[in-house]
């Protein structure tokens, strides 16, 4: 299949890029490189030995996604492109309303006029707000406490609004939850600008000492040991639940949580870290961090079920591949 992956130079894009060369699909990826960095295209390159084509626009932009869809036949689109940080889209609320679904809306556009019928979207976790843990697809959404959230669940009502009124449109709203980790290589993993605000990247700053300590934001939620649990993924996993879910997909709108089902704390994975990596972890428990949540972890069910996925990897190779990226860059 030709597949476009838009944010493809991206943590997680980079990844699914790789998996999808590696089981022989052409990838076609388009990233304004807001936030990430070209010589991840060539890392992609060198890991795969395969080629792929790049283009750097913005898809917001309409004339430069038309110009794209008309030089290429794609089977379907993966569609990463969007900004992520939850603290800064309560600060600029627009900047995050307009990007992630405006670039839904582009897209979906240019499916259906180029007749490009497979669409695949980075949803997320968050879209289930203080649910009860686990959480399951067919659960009503509640609100996500900050704008970035209602992004994500804004962009699946688009799409599923598109699937209902063009019945060959096929959908698939994948929610995410903890992506952590990197490639076995080490050549492309997570590497945010500035102070981090994920749990793991900043646990590896701190093991490399380039910040002083971790500070676990409470410790008395109702968790077995008081510090929030959340469910982490290996970002391999994750990547090849996308190629799973591509492979599997059929018109309409199917929604898959891609996680372990295993809810961990914040204590229990810095001593995993500290552990499989042989490096100390200095930590310091401050207050809760607004808009958190104690608990999220899926059910994974579905996803195993229909799409015969499910993750492979452990919090110790999440541990020791996150390390072994922070250690080569
Ligand atoms: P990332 O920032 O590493 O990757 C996103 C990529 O999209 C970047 O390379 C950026 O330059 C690009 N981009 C942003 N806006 C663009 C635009 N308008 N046009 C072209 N390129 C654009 O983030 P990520 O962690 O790889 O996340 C990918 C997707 O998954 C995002 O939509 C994110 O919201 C979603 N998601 C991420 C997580 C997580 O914890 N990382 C969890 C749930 C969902
Ligand atoms: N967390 C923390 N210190 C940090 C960053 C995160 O204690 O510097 C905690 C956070 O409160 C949550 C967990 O780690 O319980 C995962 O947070 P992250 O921001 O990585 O993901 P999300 O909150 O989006 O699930």
């Amino acid at each position: 299949m030709h597949i476009l992956v838009t944010g493809g130079a991206g943590y997680i894009g980079s990844h699914t890029s790789v998996v999808l060369l590696e089981a022989g699909h052409e990838v076609i990826i388009v990233d304004n490189l807001s936030n990430s960095k070209i010589e991840t295209i060539d890392r992609i390159k060198q890991i795969t030995k395969k080629e792929l084509i790049f283009y750097q626009e913005d898809v917001t932009d309409e004339a430069a996604v038309d110009a794209i869809f008309s030089n290429h036949s794609f089977d379907g689109v993966i569609h990463f492109a969007g900004f992520k940080a939850v603290g800064e889209s309560v600060e600029f609320p627009l900047k995050y309303y307009y990007n992630n679904t405006v670039s839904t809306m582009v897209l979906a556009k240019y499916c259906l006029k180029y007749g490009v019928k497979q669409f695949v979207f980075s949803s997320s976790a968050t879209v289930y707000g203080e649910n009860d843990v686990p959480f399951v697809e067919t659960m009503e959404l509640l609100p996500t406490t900050n704008p970035y959230g209602e992004t994500k669940v804004i962009s699946e009502r688009i799409l599923t609004d598109v699937a209902k009124a063009n019945p060959d449109f096929a959908v698939s709203l994948l929610r995410y939850f903890n992506p952590v980790g990197a490639h076995e290589s080490g050549l492309i993993g997570e590497d945010p600008q500035g102070i981090p605000n994920n749990l793991m990247p900043y646990i590896t700053k701190v093991a490399k000492g380039k910040l002083e300590k971790l500070r676990i934001f409470g410790n008395d939620y109702p968790t077995p040991d008081g510090t929030g649990v959340r469910d982490y993924i290996h970002v391999m996993d994750l990547a090849e639940g996308h190629v799973a879910a591509l492979e599997k997909l059929t018109p309409g709108v199917h929604v898959y949580n891609l996680g372990t089902g295993r809810g961990i704390s914040v204590l229990e994975l810095v001593k995993t870290f500290e552990e499989v990596n042989g490096v100390k972890v200095p930590y310091e428990i401050v207050g809760r961090r607004p808009g958190d949540i104690a608990e999220s972890y899926a059910d994974v069910s579905k996803a195993k079920a229909e799409l015969g996925w499910t993750a492979k990897r452990g919090i110790r190779e999440m541990c020791r591949d996150a390390w072994r990226y922070e250690c080569g860059v």
